[in-house]
């Protein structure tokens, strides 16, 4: 999962070794602390190379 702000550079990814659960509850915090509107976006699934 990756989430990332409308309005400022604030993200987070599970990338960065975050769980889904601490993403959300991290994002909701960013929208209390500031009011900026997060949005969400499932990763595809790696692209398979055909050679
Ligand atoms: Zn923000």
């Amino acid at each position: 999962m990756y989430k990332y702000c409308l309005h400022c550079e604030w993200q987070i990814s599970t990338a960065d070794g975050y769980t889904d659960e601490e993403i959300s509850k991290r994002a909701i915090d960013h929208f209390v602390e500031t009011g900026h509107t997060v949005d969400s976006v499932r990763l595809p699934p790696p692209v398979v190379l055909e050679n």
